[in-house]
């Protein structure tokens, strides 16, 4: 399928603050890196949210033909807290928390965070690479940054220069749109103030306390590396210097997506990402959903129903379809009615699919299926306008019950049309899982594997009992498990 040679796809841009017509940098493929987790705890449903985003952008891409390299990293060192004290990375306080090794608290993170994707339905990035695995490009691109005096060692540790860098034309905060004298007053970062040239300079290298568990050798003596170094070092060994796409929360455009332009182009003298794409974020009673202020819930309290905030439980697919029914960029407030709304809505486009198996169909078509078609596919094109998508989708339903009340008329092909395109959308776009798919695979594997005993059966009755065996033993290799018994054979599956 090469559908992106009929589609103009335009995207927010949020480098240039505009739409911008996207052009790959090679024709027929993307390159995309998405920030990932910090796994020192379990992700919570606004993490989800915009990792829902990118999976859905990616699920489009790959839609219209492009070839994707989507890489989304796990960050599993190096993250310091708010306050920006070395002693409070967050593993090594999430290690002393839970009485685990540091890459223990990594391993039980990370496990959960798959879990968490695995029951939304996402699909797998094609590279997803840590931080901890990526040291060495790390420390070569630190040392890279001082050979072309753009960083300076102080105290074991190497920091970025940010003055240097605007005196030597290019502009630290070009993509927050923040200026420097700006930035001086808002700096965070209090650790390693008096070893820094100026507040505003970032680390790229942090020398380890003796209390420091994660550690590792570099030229500057024992420590580890700066966050927004790592999705550099990452993002250019499996992307290259200049890649398509970089997205992440609208959180990491400051610092740590500011940080990594000014790394890029350090490096390499010109912008590493073409186009930078930001999601909005999930709040709950009107504010942010965040760790560090308790409002928050966890992906599974949410399905479980385990939670006080929400009524009742709500199906994976329910949370996906709200999430959809917001723009990417815009803030989007959780609740009950907007779940229960959601949940309405999406039984009704799953009811509508049924009524569609039965549509009579007539000799010429009342309604403009292709129209309607173009329209769905206008608004993905218009920056992954997933809201007026669905809309449109809606439409398609309407249509749907106007034929089958004898309203409207349709041809065959435009009934098929008309599904494929409303199945298509839901299920492979928009990533809602198809539970008759996967329910109908399962009747179909409990139907030959009666089929398999059955046959046993009759090679037994021929005392052929090398292929009777046979057949148990390979569907054993399969995990499924024949039991005769005086009432026949059951399988355990
Ligand atoms: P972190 O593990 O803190 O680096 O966050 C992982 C991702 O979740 C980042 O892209 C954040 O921007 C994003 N994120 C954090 N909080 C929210 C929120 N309330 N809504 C949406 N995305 C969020
Ligand atoms: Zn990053």
């Amino acid at each position: 399928m090469q559908l992106y040679k009929n589609h103009t796809l335009e995207l927010y841009n949020s480098l240039s603050g505009k739409k911008e017509t996207f052009t790959p940098i090679h024709e027929g493929t993307i390159g995309m890196y998405v920030c990932g987790p910090t796994v020192y705890s379990n992700v919570h449903l606004g993490n989800v949210r915009t990792f829902m985003s990118f999976d859905m952008i990616f699920r489009y891409l790959q839609h219209l033909g492009y070839k994707v390299r989507y890489v989304r990293n796990i960050t599993d060192a190096g993250h310091l807290t708010d306050d920006g004290n070395v002693e409070n990375d967050r593993f090594v306080k999430q290690s002393r928390l839970e009485k685990l090794e540091p890459m223990e608290v990594v391993q039980k993170y990370t496990v959960d965070f798959h879990k968490v994707l695995d029951t939304f339905n996402f699909l797998p990035p094609t590279i997803e690479p840590t931080a901890t695995g990526h040291i060495l490009e790390q420390i070569e691109l630190t040392q890279k940054l001082i050979d072309k005096g753009f960083a300076y060692e102080s105290n074991g540790s190497v920091y970025f220069d940010v003055l240097e860098y605007n005196k030597r034309g290019m502009n630290y905060g070009e993509l927050s749109n923040r200026n420097i004298e700006e930035l001086f007053a808002q700096t965070r970062d209090l650790d390693g103030q008096n070893e820094k040239k100026n507040p505003q300079d970032f680390a790229l290298w942090k020398n380890a306390s003796p209390a420091h568990i994660m550690r590792w050798n570099s030229p500057w003596g024992e420590g580890f590396p700066g966050w927004h170094l790592e999705c550099t070092a990452m993002s250019t060994k499996y992307l290259g210097e200049t890649f398509d796409i970089h997205g992440g929360g609208m959180d990491l455009k400051f610092p740590h997506h500011e940080c990594e332009v000014a790394q890029g182009k350090a490096c390499n003298g010109h912008s590493p990402v073409n186009y930078w794409l930001h999601a909005n974020m999930l709040t709950m009673n009107g504010q942010r959903m965040s760790k560090s202020t308790g409002n928050y819930i966890l992906p599974m309290e949410l399905i479980n129903g385990d939670n006080t905030f929400f009524e009742k439980a709500f199906h994976p697919n329910v949370v996906r379809f709200c999430f959809m029914q917001a723009h990417y960029r815009s803030v989007l407030d959780i609740s009950n009615e907007a779940m229960v709304a959601s949940e309405k809505g999406l039984q009704r486009l799953m009811e509508a699919l049924e009524v569609a198996k039965i549509l009579t169909p007539s000799t010429t078509s009342s309604l403009d299926i292709s129209a309607w078609k173009k329209s769905c596919y206008d608004a993905m094109n218009d920056d992954f306008n997933t809201p007026i998508l669905i809309a449109n989708l809606f439409e398609g339903i309407r249509f749907i019950n106007l034929v089958n009340d004898k309203k409207e008329t349709l041809t065959a092909e435009d009934i098929a049309t008309l599904t494929e395109t409303i199945s298509t959308f839901i299920f492979e776009i928009l990533g809602i899982k198809d539970e008759k798919a996967t329910s109908n695979n399962s009747e179909k594997l409990e139907g030959v594997v009666k089929m398999l005993i059955g046959m046993r059966n009759e090679a037994r009755a021929n005392k052929n009992f090398a292929l009777s065996d046979q057949i148990r033993d390979e569907l054993l290799a399969l995990n499924i498990q024949l039991k005769d018994g005086k009432d026949g054979t059951s399988f355990i599956l």
